[in-house]
C-alpha cells in the first residue's frame, strides 16, 4: 500500500473524433518513459455500460484481448503489451458496467449506510479507488479514457481524473489527443475542431501538458503554433503525430519531440536518459524490404473491422520481419468458401485460420483445412481454426458426418463438443474457460522443437473441446495429439508431422507475441510459408 505514495498518473484522453490510435499513442508514450527506468503499468477505463469486453460484436469492437488471468479485454491492452512487453492484468481493463455493477450490488448490501448514492463523489471515487489500485507498485501508471471529451458517458470520468490532480498534487499529468483534418478542397489543414477540443476539456477542468495532434498526412509545425497559440498550451508541448509507417514508429516520433522529458518534468521525476535502440530495430525491420514475400490466407468470418483480429495481425507481421520476408494477407471470407469452393486458396503460401463463435462460416473453415492437408500447404489454426482442422482430419478418416456440436448441439458425431463444466453455464458475460492453462507437449514433436520446452501456458477463450472419444480418426488421418493439459483430457496442440508445417491450438497464442519477438507458433507458420 506504502508504495501508492509514489505513483504518478499520466491521464490519456482524446477529443474531435475516436478512433485516432489514441492506444497506441498512449502505449507508446507508456514506452519511452520506461526506457527512461521507470516502472510502468497501464489501463483501459472505457465508458461503456458494459460490463467487460466479452460480450461486445468483434466485428464493430474489434478483437477481444485476453489477459493471463482471463479478462475479456478492450483491444487497447495488446498494444500496452506489446509496446511495453509486460502482461497487463483485470485491472488493466475496466468499463463503467463493471463499475456500476459493483455499486449497486454494495448498495443492496448496505454499505452506503442510508446515504444518497450518488455520481459525484461515490461513481467518480470507484473510479480512482479502481485507478489508485492498479497503480499501486509503479513509478507512473497511465490511464487510458476511451472514447472523447464531451460524450455523455465520459463526465464522469473526466471529474474523477480532474480531481485526482488535487487529490495528488504535482503527480499527475495530462496528454489529450486530437484530430487534425486535411481539407482537400481548400488544400489546407483544419486547427478548429482541436482547438474545440481542448475548449471542451478546458470546460471540465483541465488543462493538458501535451497535446498529441493526429493526421493523415504531415502537417506544417503553423498548425501546431496555431494549437498551442489558441489551446493556451507553451508551443513544445504540442506535437505533430502524422499517420506512421508502422505504429512502431510512434514512440520514436514522441520521443523526437521530448514528449517524455515533458510528462517527467511535470511530474517531477528524476528519469535516465531515454533509450528507444530497441524501437528503432523493430522499425527498420518492419519497413525494409525484403527479398521474399510470404502471401498468407486468413480464412475467417469477421471481415467488417480489420482490428476483429490484431493481435493476430500483429503475431504474424513481427513472425514476417523476424524471417526476414515481406508479409502480404488476404482476408478470406469463409462463407465464399462455401460457396465458390477451395481453388483460389492455390495462390497462397500459408493458410491461418483464427479464433471465432457461431456456426456461420465454418464449413468454408473446414474446407480450406483440408486444403492445406492435402495439398501440404503450411497451416496454422488458432482456436476454433483448430477445432475446425479436427473436424478435417475426422472427415478424410471416413467420419464422414464429424461436426462441432456448435453447429449442431445434437450432431452424432461430436468430434468438437461443449466442455463438461460448461454446459450449465450461460452462454453469456465471462463464463468461457477463460485465461492461462498450462499445457504438456509431447516430446519429439513439431510443438516440443518450435517451443523448445514440454511445459507451457498458454491464454485461452472457449467453450468447445476436441472430443477425445475419436481420437483413432485424428491418428488415421495423420494428425497427433502433441499437447493437452497436465491430466490429458484436453487437447491443447495438433499437428501432422507428415506434413510441412500443420499446426492447430486451442489457445491464442497471438496476445503473447511481441514485435520483436514473435510467438513461436507464428515463427514457424512463416519460416514454413517463406521455404514453400
Ligand atoms: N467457438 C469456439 C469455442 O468456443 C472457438 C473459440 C475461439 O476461437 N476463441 O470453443
Amino acid at each position: 500500500m506504502e508504495r501508492t505514495n509514489f505513483t504518478h498518473y499520466v491521464f490519456v484522453t482524446g477529443g474531435v473524433i475516436s478512433g485516432l490510435g489514441k492506444g497506441i499513442t498512449a502505449a507508446s508514450l507508456g514506452a519511452v518513459l520506461r526506457s527512461k527506468g521507470q516502472k510502468i503499468s497501464m489501463q483501459k477505463l472505457d465508458v461503456y455500460l458494459n460490463v467487460d469486453a466479452g460480450t461486445l460484436r468483434p466485428a464493430e469492437h474489434g478483437e477481444c484481448y485476453v489477459t493471463k488471468d482471463g479478462a475479456e479485454a478492450d483491444l487497447d491492452l495488446g498494444h500496452y503489451e506489446r509496446f511495453l512487453d509486460t502482461e497487463m492484468t483485470q485491472k488493466s481493463s475496466v468499463m463503467s458496467g463493471k463499475l456500476f455493477l459493483k455499486l449497486i450490488e454494495d448498495e443492496r448490501a448496505g454499505k452506503y449506510g442510508g446515504e444518497d448514492v450518488q455520481m459525484v463523489p461515490h461513481f467518480t471515487g470507484l473510479i480512482q479507488q479502481t485507478i489508485i489500485e492498479a497503480g499501486e507498485g509503479s513509478d507512473v501508471h497511465i490511464v487510458e479514457i476511451g472514447g472523447t471529451v464531451g460524450d455523455i458517458e465520459s463526465t464522469a470520468f473526466m471529474e474523477a481524473i480532474r480531481e485526482m490532480a488535487l487529490k495528488f498534487p504535482g503527480r499527475c499529468a495530462f496528454a489529450h489527443l486530437v484530430y487534425l483534418p486535411w481539407l482537400g478542397t481548400s488544400k489546407e489543414f483544419k486547427t478548429k475542431p482541436a482547438q474545440n477540443a481542448l475548449r471542451d476539456l478546458r470546460s471540465v477542468g483541465i488543462i493538458p501538458d501535451l497535446v498529441l495532434v493526429r493526421s493523415e498526412k504531415p502537417a506544417p509545425t503553423a498548425a501546431a503554433e496555431k494549437i498551442a497559440m489558441f489551446g493556451g498550451i507553451p508551443r513544445e508541448s504540442v506535437i505533430l503525430l502524422p499517420n506512421a509507417r508502422t505504429v512502431y514508429e510512434v514512440p520514436l516520433t514522441l520521443e523526437d519531440h521530448k514528449a517524455g522529458d515533458i510528462i517527467a518534468r511535470k511530474l517531477n521525476l528524476k528519469p535516465k536518459k531515454s533509450d528507444v535502440k530497441k524501437w528503432q530495430r523493430v522499425v527498420e525491420s518492419a519497413t525494409v524490404a525484403y527479398q521474399k514475400t510470404v502471401k498468407i490466407g486468413v480464412v475467417a468470418k469477421y471481415l467488417d473491422n480489420e482490428d476483429t483480429y490484431f493481435s493476430v495481425i500483429e503475431a504474424l507481421r513481427s513472425a514476417a520481419w523476424a524471417n526476414h520476408v515481406n508479409l502480404k494477407f488476404d482476408w478470406i471470407d469463409a462463407e465464399k468458401i462455401e460457396l465458390e469452393g477451395v481453388e483460389s486458396l492455390h495462390q497462397y503460401s500459408g493458410l491461418l485460420i483464427p479464433g471465432g463463435f457461431g456456426a456461420r462460416g465454418l464449413e468454408g473453415m473446414v474446407q480450406a483445412a483440408r486444403f492445406a492437408m492435402d495439398n501440404n500447404v503450411p497451416y496454422l489454426g488458432i482456436c476454433l481454426g483448430m477445432q475446425m482442422a479436427v473436424v478435417a482430419a475426422a472427415r478424410k478418416a471416413g467420419l464422414a458426418n464429424a461436426q462441432t456440436s456448435e453447429v449442431e448441439p445434437l450432431t452424432p458425431d461430436p468430434v468438437i463438443y461443449i466442455m463438461a463444466n460448461q454446459k450449465s453455464k450461460e452462454l453469456t458475460g465471462g463464463t468461457m474457460r477463460l485465461g492461462n492453462y498450462p499445457c504438456k507437449i509431447k516430446k519429439g514433436s513439431q510443438a516440443e522443437k518450435l517451443y523448445g520446452t514440454h511445459w507451457i501456458e498458454e491464454r485461452h477463450r472457449h467453450r468447445y473441446e476436441v472430443n477425445q472419444k475419436y481420437n483413432k480418426f485424428y491418428e488415421q488421418a495423420g494428425m497427433l495429439i502433441s499437447g493437452t493439459s497436465p491430466d490429458g483430457s484436453l487437447v491443447e496442440v495438433i499437428e501432422m508431422p507428415e506434413l510441412n508445417f500443420f499446426v492447430g491450438t486451442q489457445a491464442h497464442p497471438e496476445f503473447r507475441s511481441r514485435p520483436d519477438r514473435p510467438h513461436p507458433l507464428f515463427n514457424g507458420f512463416v519460416a514454413a510459408a517463406k521455404k514453400g
